[in-house]
């Protein structure tokens, strides 16, 4: 039986990508078969489809670095065919055939049980993007940050990771300041909870400052470069920053004053190669104790025929929310 896969192709210096009927021959070796329901659209994903070196080596290539659906197949006594299972990061949609096929094959150590609590539809409104916010959460939390101690920033906050993160944030009743480029998404971000939103010159304005005036007790920085840099003097004692992107910029430039004056910290993200315990846990938490009532409104769902269209807007930098991929609909 054939399945549809979304193949990116080199033709000459560009990328091209269309929807092909592959066998389940086609597909690499694994221990788990799963046939995927949706996916979901994140930044990289973006880059694969467009030939990114750094994300994807060889093509032809199935990008979808998310999938959720059920197991038709495994060789590893954990899963039987009929589950429902969730697989995000590791290799997936990288260097392995990913999301955007109708059927996966991959090692049964990425394997995630979908919990009870949660669709496979919602899995994948989370989906990297969403998951990744709430590590970064989660990582401030264990630094200790608490509603009653000051605002927390969120950098591209209309993005996938950035909207998630102030949904979960204003979730947990921690007063969110959202940074956005998008002054029309002012409204929308109010309503997913933040309490305020400003643009990117207002915290880049600072940049190069060896400490600034003491402004937010944490921070979710979803873009790297001068972002993250400027964020570093505005944070208050002991106030910490996750960095998980660098959709602004790899470079970092800071003074070592922050840290060694007023304690802050500065903590990486990362939601590929973390155990698979941990991302249990992760996927737990997003079905439970941190669903999040504005999960729908923050989701576009789209069939295969407008994957390539919503793969340019992500990588321009012009999605907004968290975008779902529905493998059986045109
Ligand atoms: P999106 O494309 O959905 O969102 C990125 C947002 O960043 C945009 O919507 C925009 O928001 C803002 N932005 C775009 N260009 C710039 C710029 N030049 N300067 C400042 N802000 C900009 O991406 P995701 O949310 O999915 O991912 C965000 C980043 O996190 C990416 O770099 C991605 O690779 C990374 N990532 C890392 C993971 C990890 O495990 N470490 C996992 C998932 C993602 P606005 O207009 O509102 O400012």
């Amino acid at each position: 039986m054939t399945f549809k896969a979304y193949r990116i192709r080199e033709e000459g210096k560009s990328f091209v990508g269309s929807w092909e009927s592959l066998a389940e021959s086609d597909l690499p070796d694994g221990e788990v078969t799963i046939e995927v329901a949706y996916s979901s659209v994140n930044y990289k994903d973006a880059l694969s489809a467009n030939g990114n070196r750094g994300v994807t080596k060889e093509y032809p290539h199935t990008p979808g670095i998310d999938a959720a659906g059920v197991v038709l197949k495994s060789q590893d006594e954990r899963f039987t065919a009929g589950d429902e299972v969730v697989v995000f990061g590791y290799d997936l949609g990288m260097n392995t055939d990913g999301g955007y096929g109708q059927k996966i094959r991959v090692p049964a150590s990425w394997v995630l049980h979908k919990p009870a609590t949660l669709t496979l539809a919602d899995s994948m409104a989370w989906g990297t993007a969403g998951f990744t916010a709430a590590l970064s959460v989660q990582k401030l939390e264990r630094m200790g940050i608490v509603p009653d101690k000051g605002p927390v920033l969120v950098t591209g906050a209309t993005g996938g990771v950035g909207s998630v993160a102030v949904a979960l944030l204003a979730k947990l009743g921690f007063g969110v300041i959202a940074v956005s480029g998008k002054p029309e998404q002012s409204d929308w971000l109010l309503e997913l909870g933040a309490t305020k939103v400003i643009g990117r010159d207002d915290v880049l304005a600072l940049k190069g400052k060896a400490m600034a005036k003491p402004m937010y007790q944490a921070a979710v920085d979803t873009v790297g470069g001068d972002m993250v840099s400027a964020i570093i003097p505005q944070l208050m004692p002991e106030g910490a920053v996750t960095t998980c992107g660098m959709i602004a910029g790899i470079k970092l430039e800071a003074s070592v004053f922050p840290f060694i004056l007023r304690g802050v910290s500065l903590l990486g993200v990362d939601s590929v190669e973390i155990p698979l315990a941990e991302k249990q846990a992760v996927l737990d938490k997003a079905a439970n104790e941190w669903a999040l009532p504005t999960l729908s409104s923050m989701t576009t769902e789209v069939g295969r025929n407008d994957l390539p269209a919503v793969l340019e807007k992500v990588l321009n930098g012009q999605g907004t929310g968290r975008y779902r991929v529905d493998l059986n609909r045109d």
